[in-house]
This record gives structure tokens, sequence and C-alpha cells, in this order.
């Protein structure tokens, strides 16, 4: 095992109005490394006081920021991308650490938080409002957009460097200053990319940090009047809890919530390419994915091929610590995470499904000391709890269908609409499955998972609601102003400009 090579991880502090401290009650909390389920370091265990005070910084400093040109504050997250960049391998072997993912599976991920910095530093020179055609001569009218205030962001641990960041530079880059409480079981690799900010030269109260657990500090950020708008990634459950809240507060909320995403083998599909990636989509970081292939729906022209294709090489995947060279499938993040997979595997059981490979905890060995369960699969109908419900572990089902008709009605059946994938080398049947899937992300011939930071993401059914990345990230967290410059000077008549 790899713990003398390991690298030290930091004890975790707060960041409140440009200060790094403990909690204001000195208490800390143990981060663990869910591979050995040993203690990796402590974060601070923030308080409701903190909650607010870091609120109240924000509130401080908006103003100031927001005034800033925006190229400006761009600079600054350039130079924060420059420093993650420069701290790839620290901040991924944190991420492993901390989460468990296989290291390579780490480096990519710090990657594409770091693009994501990249890119919205690129939005501080552009930021682009819209003039439109007024109905009178000699008159401009354009709508600007205005940063919304102060942003509570809240993130899960499934991505502990990228979700932040998914969230954190948009709202940065617009204007608005941020309180981040990321996951309680990774608030490290958070910690680490908030001082990485803080040394590119964030502003004093711009960016405030707060760790501690969710139903307290979480709610105790939902529950101030002060934040303007709520960014929260987790649970479908927890997201309506704190829709309820902003609703009450009329707030501006993003909210990414759960997936129980379909990919579509046609029955055209090439197998050589569609099999390797239904492995990548179901059973990378340990199916703990919101966007993981967790139904692969084939039709049955090339069902058999299929399943053996894929159960063999499933079979095959490394199954260990995730600092370790040659694993591809690490750790769940907790026991609780091993308990449900069994539990699922029960339901799977119980209601008829076939049960094809795995399905039991990982116990030997090194194994035997982290919250590690075998690759599983089942075949079964798309009606079964195990296709329903968020697994949210390395388990996916095979679940037959006549058509390819059938197929995107079977991928549709299911209360969620994040992700969804079709395998077809026919364009035809790719463009009208697109049409027709339920999912706010898309994809033909690619897994159901790698988004690119450029373009839009999010959920729709009970995956949420709210864009983050590309253009469209900026949306939530700016709004639109309108301005009309009448600059003919003329008299205006009664009921102008309709008169
Ligand atoms: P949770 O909802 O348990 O937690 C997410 C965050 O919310 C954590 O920071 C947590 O804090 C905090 N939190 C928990 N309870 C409250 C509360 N009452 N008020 C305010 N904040 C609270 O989700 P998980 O961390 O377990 O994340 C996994 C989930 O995230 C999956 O369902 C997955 O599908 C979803 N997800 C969705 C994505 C998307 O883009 N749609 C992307 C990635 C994940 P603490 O850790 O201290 O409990």
């Amino acid at each position: 095992m790899p713990s003398s090579s390991a690298p030290p991880v930091p004890t975790g502090q707060l960041l409140i109005d440009g200060e790094f401290r403990p909690g204001s009650g000195g208490a800390t909390f143990d981060v663990q490394n869910p591979a050995r389920r040993t203690v990796l370091s402590h974060a601070a265990l923030g308080t409701v006081d903190d909650a607010r005070a870091a609120v109240d910084a924000a509130r401080g400093a908006f103003p100031k920021w927001s005034g800033l040109p925006a190229p400006e504050r761009g600079e600054i997250l350039a130079r924060a991308a420059r420093l993650v960049l420069d701290h790839v391998e620290e901040l991924a072997q944190i991420v492993t650490l901390e989460e468990g993912k296989a290291l390579p599976e780490a480096r990519g991920e710090v990657r594409q938080a770091y693009a994501t910095i990249a890119f919205y530093a690129g939005e501080g020179r552009r930021l682009v409002s819209q003039v439109v055609p007024s109905d009178s001569p000699d008159k401009l009218t354009f709508s600007m957009r205005k940063p919304l205030g102060v942003a509570a962001i809240i993130t899960p641990w499934n991505f502990p460097s990228m979700i932040p960041m998914w969230n954190l530079c948009p709202a940065l880059i617009s204007g608005n200053a941020v309180v981040l409480k990321p996951a309680s079981y990774t608030p490290l690799t958070a910690f680490r990319l908030v001082q990485l900010f803080h040394e590119a030269g964030i502003p004093r109260g711009v960016l405030n940090f707060v760790t501690g657990p969710g139903g307290k500090i979480g709610d105790a950020l939902a529950q101030n009047p002060d934040v303007n708008v709520l960014a929260f990634t987790g649970e479908t459950l927890t997201g309506r809890h704190l829709a309820e809240i902003n609703g009450r507060l009329f707030r501006r909320q993003v909210l990414e919530l759960g997936g129980k995403n379909p990919l579509i083998v046609a029955a055209d599909a090439p197998l050589d390419a569609a099999v390797p990636s239904a492995l990548w989509s179901a059973f990378s970081n340990a199916g703990q994915k919101c966007t993981a292939a967790s139904r692969i729906i084939v039709e049955r022209p090339i069902l058999e091929r299929f399943t053996a294709a894929f159960v063999a090489a499933a079979g095959k995947l490394r199954v260990g610590d995730g600092l370790v060279p040659g694993t591809e499938v690490g750790p769940l993040v907790d026991a609780a995470g091993v308990e449900k997979v069994e539990r699922y595997v029960r339901y799977g059981l119980d209601e008829g499904a076939e049960l094809l490979l795995g399905g039991h905890r990982l116990t030997e060995g090194d194994l035997a000391q982290g919250n590690f369960h075998e690759v599983t699969i089942f075949r079964g109908s798309n009606g079964l709890r195990i296709c329903q419900d968020e697994i949210f572990g390395p388990v996916t089902t095979i679940v037959p269908a006549d058509s390819l008709d059938e197929a995107v009605d079977l991928a549709n059946d299911v209360r969620y609409g994040l992700a969804a994938a079709v395998y077809t080398k026919d364009v035809r049947s790719a463009l009208r499955a697109v049409q027709r899937m339920e999912a706010a992300v898309t994809f033909v011939n690619h897994g159901p998972v790698g988004v690119e930071v450029q373009a839009p993401f999010g959920g729709t059914k009970q995956s949420g609601f709210g864009r983050e990345l590309g253009e469209a990230g900026i949306e939530d967290y700016t709004e639109k102003k309108t301005v009309y410059i009448d600059y003919s000077y003329a008299k205006q008549p009664w009921y102008y400009p309709w008169a």
C-alpha cells in the first residue's frame, strides 16, 4: 500500500474576510482515506457564526469586486488557473487520498478544474451583453449583465476539485462575492484550491470558505437572506429541501442533482467502441458520478454479443487503492456507500434481476481495509429499483429493448433527466434519439460522461435546473438590466412609442 509515498495533505482551515483561521469553536473533524479507512488529516469545524461571518464578508466585498473591470477579474482568475496547472499532481493526489478515485482519473479531473478556471478567466474579456433593435429611430436599446451579489456554493464529494470550480468561476468572473462550502468527505482539495486563489490575489472577502456539516453550515448559508444565489450540487432530496428555502426567500438558484443515465446500444452499434465506452461510463469513479451509465439499454439483435463482451471486459477491471499504479476502480467514499450498494444488489436479486458479474463487497487482503465493492452487472427490466434509483456505486444493469424506439421510451421512463447516450452508425437513428431523449445533455457514439467546460451542463426533470459551464454558466450568476437610451431629444407623444 502506498502510504509512505503519499504526499503530505494539508490541514483544512476556514477563509473568512481574507484570513485563514480555525472554526470559531476551535474544533476540527477527521478527513479519511476511503481506501484504508485511516485518518488523513483534519478540517476546521465551522460554526453557524462562521457561516454568517463569511456571508457578511462577501456582502462587504461585493461592491468593490463588482465595480472592478471584468478583464481585471479575469486576470486574477488567469493567475489562479496557472497556479492550479502548476499543482495538478499535488491536487490530484489529494483528490485520490480523500475521495478514492484512481490517480490518472484524479489528474483528469484536476485538469478539467484548470480548464474551467481558464475558460472563465477569458470570459472576463467577453461577458457579452445584447443590443436589440428599437421600435423608434434614434434610440439605443440593450441589456447588460449585473452580478447578483453574494453566491453561496455547496458542493458534493465526488468531484472535489471540478464541481467547486464549475460554480466558483462563473460566479466570480461576473462580479459576485462567494462563500464556498465543500462536502465534509472532501474538504481538503477545495481548501488547497482556495489557497491557490488567495495566492493569485483574490481580494479580501471576495472568496470565503467554510467547512462543517451540511445540515448546520449549509443550512445556515441557505437560511441567510443576504445570500442572493444558492448553487447546490448533490442529492435530489437535499436539493428539494434547499429549493423550498430558496422559494420562500425569492432567491435565484442552481440545482445540479441526481441522475439515472441511459446508454443505448443500437443493433448496428460498433461494439469495439461501445464496450469500452460503457465500461468507462459505468465504472469510473466507482460509479459515483451523477452522469454514470447506470442503465445500458441494448437492442435484442446485439444483446448477447454486447453482454458477453461487456461482462468479460468488466471482469478484468482492477479494483484497488487509487494511488496504486494500474488501479482502474477505486473505493466508495464511505462504508455507507458500500452498504447502499449491497442493499441494491439485494433488491436486484429479490426483484428477479439476473446477476451477471460481481455482487459482493471486497474483503480480501489490502482491500479489507477500505470501502471496496466488486464491479457488478445485472440484466433486468427497466421497472426494477436498480434501474430507477440512483445507486452511486459500481453497479449497472443491461436492459433489453425490442427496437430503438422502445429503447428511447425506456431511457425516458425514469424521474431523472441528466445525461443520455446512444451508440449507432445510423445518423437518422442517432438524431431521432437525440430529439426524443429526456436528458439535458445527450451524446452520440460517446458514453454519457466526459463533458467539456465550454458547453452548458445541467439537468431536467428531477436532475435539477439551471446550467453550469460555458456561457450559460454566467446566466445563473447574473441578471439582465435593460437600458433604453433615446438620443433624438424629440418630444415624446402620449403612449410613446406605441402611439
Ligand atoms: P449531498 O446532498 O448529501 O451533499 C451535497 C452537499 O450538500 C455537501 O456539501 C453536504 O454537506 C451539503 N448538505 C447536506 N445536507 C445539507 C442541508 N440540509 N443543507 C445544506 N447543505 C447540505 O450529496 P452528496 O455529497 O452525497 O453528493 C452525491 C450526489 O450529488 C449524488 O446524488 C449525485 O448525483 C449528485 N451530483 C450531481 C451532479 C450534477 O451535476 N447533477 C454532479 C455531481 C454529483 P456535508 O458533506 O457536510 O453533508
